[in-house]
């Protein structure tokens, strides 16, 4: 393992053995955790969320790249979610095809038609990158997209440093256990929403979580719960159901759900067509877009995380547009772009389809989706592309470059799982967060990082989706 842990510890079957349960009992004693997945509406069962035995190498100079990019990424969210014309523009071909992205994009359009509530605007993003190796071994740090909504693992991260440290120590290998970071999202996500609670000026109002149904990964949120009862702020969790059953607006737009003065509505669900089962689902969450309450995030910013707009923002130009005078700021965000090709129709989608279809391999087909498990990879990239043929079908996907990172050896933990050493790929989420209130930039952080890993036999999916596991970067 280049760099990493030496083949005699990875290769010794009964010190792997023990190092596992050494390491999923340091989990469960860290709270690194999750429930059952048949139990999944009570804490009554928990288990260890998934996570790798051993940290994953990870070169200093690109962990730093992405830490240091994070904050101009909060600024071009922001900037991008204040600017009508180009999202009308960018998401113009993809609305006319794709449904859910069409209704996001109504909503945004009735609030710019009424005009905002609300000047206090709360982002949390997580930046997620893969790293391309190149044929001389170097890596390079690419984008695989933002995440402006719902993005999780801020809260279970800020536990998984210290399990790799103690599993680290009890192999014998001290060094590398204290080159392990502290990371702490959790407490820096809580942060900016404090921040945006105290902007809002009600102590009696909460921040509410909007949630799932089903909820799993609840030890993921209730880290940032904490953090905020910490700081003496309120917090509730609801569904959408308890705001279609008891939410409303007062003449002022004070959203209230529950008989609770709602603060800040912290979107955890609400990002997948799933998640409107009928249509008072969309009322509700047209209904908390036009309240007064913060938004994390606003429907604008929902909307400036799409794919498509990653697409449009690989285009020439384009990021000059949000920093006219900022040359340096340009070429560091445009570094950690991968290719991105538009499948618009005309003459330029006309060319991203031939490539594709030319050498499906090297590329990603991917829809205006989260979540995990959408993508489209290989054959049937051609299977997607050809059946779209005379129509606009093909404009609810963009096309990416496929990022290879170099494969790394592991052992992936997961219940009822068999403990196996597996060929592992790595992504590495950044939290950034940021305030503004009107014009006034209150705050624009990087709070910490995510590292996931998946063994490379799976293309797609993320920890949620059962494929991918927690890791923490090893510094080398
Ligand atoms: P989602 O919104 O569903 O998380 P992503 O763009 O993050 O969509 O893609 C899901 C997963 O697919 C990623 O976590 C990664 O494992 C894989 N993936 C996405 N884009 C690429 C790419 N360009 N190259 C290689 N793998 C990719
Ligand atoms: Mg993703």
């Amino acid at each position: 393992m280049a760099q990493g842990i030496p083949d005699e510890i990875m290769m010794d079957g009964a010190l792997i053995k023990d190092l596992a349960e050494v390491a999923k009992d340091e989990a469960l004693l860290q709270g690194v955790l999750m429930r059952i997945q048949e139990s999944s509406n009570s804490s009554e069962l928990v288990t260890y969320a998934p996570f790798t035995l051993f940290p994953t190498p990870v070169p200093k100079a690109v962990f730093l790249q992405a830490l240091a990019v994070q904050t101009h990424y909060n600024t071009l969210v922001d900037k991008i979610s204040q600017d009508p014309d180009f999202l009308q523009e960018a998401l113009a071909s993809t609305i006319e095809v794709d449904d859910f992205t069409a209704r996001l994009f109504r909503i945004h359009q009735q609030i710019l038609k009424e005009g905002k509530a609300q000047s206090i605007v709360l982002g949390l993003n997580r930046s997620d990158y893969m790293l391309d190796q190149g044929e001389d071994g170097s890596s390079s740090l690419k984008q695989i997209e933002i995440n402006t909504i719902a993005a999780s693992f801020g809260g279970l991260s800020s536990r998984t440093p210290d399990v790799h440290r103690h599993v680290l120590k009890v192999a014998g290998k001290l060094e590398e256990s204290q080159r392990i970071l502290d990371n702490n999202p959790a407490s820096g996500l809580a942060g900016a929403v404090a921040k945006a609670w105290e902007l809002y000026g009600s102590e009696r109002a909460a921040v509410m979580f909007l949630v799932e149904e089903t909820q799993r990964n609840i030890f993921d949120q209730r880290y940032i719960e904490s953090e905020l009862w910490k700081r003496n702020i309120p917090t509730i969790r609801k569904r959408f159901d308890d705001v279609i059953k008891t939410g409303s607006l007062d003449q002022d737009k004070k959203l209230f759900v529950d008989g609770h003065e709602v603060a800040v509505v912290y979107f955890r669900n609400g990002y997948m067509p799933q998640n409107y089962i009928s249509e008072q689902t969309w009322d509700a969450r047209l209904l908390m877009e036009r309240s007064l309450a913060v938004k994390c995030p606003d429907i604008s910013t929902h909307l400036a995380g799409t794919k498509k707009v990653q697409q449009v923002l690989a285009r020439p130009g384009v990021l000059e547009r949000f920093f006219p005078d900022q040359p340096q700021l340009v070429e560091q965000i445009r570094a950690t772009f991968a290719g991105l090709y538009t499948l618009d129709m005309g003459p330029e989608g006309d060319k991203t389809v031939a490539m594709a279809l030319a050498a499906p391999d090297r590329f990603v087909l991917k829809p205006q989706r989260e979540g995990g498990g959408n993508n489209i990879y290989g054959s049937e990239i051609c299977q997607v592309l050809q059946g779209a043929k005379g129509t606009t079908e093909r404009t609810a996907y963009i096309l990416m470059d496929k990022i290879h990172p170099a494969p790394v050896q592991n052992y992936l933990l997961r219940r009822d799982a068999p403990l196996k050493i597996s060929n592992c790929l790595s992504e590495l989420g950044v939290f950034g967060t940021y305030v503004r209130r009107g014009k006034d930039t209150v705050m624009n952080e990087c709070v910490g990082h995510l590292l996931r890993t998946k063994s490379s036999e799976h293309s797609d999916g993320g920890v949620a989706a059962g494929v991918a596991v927690l890791d923490n970067p090893l510094l080398v």
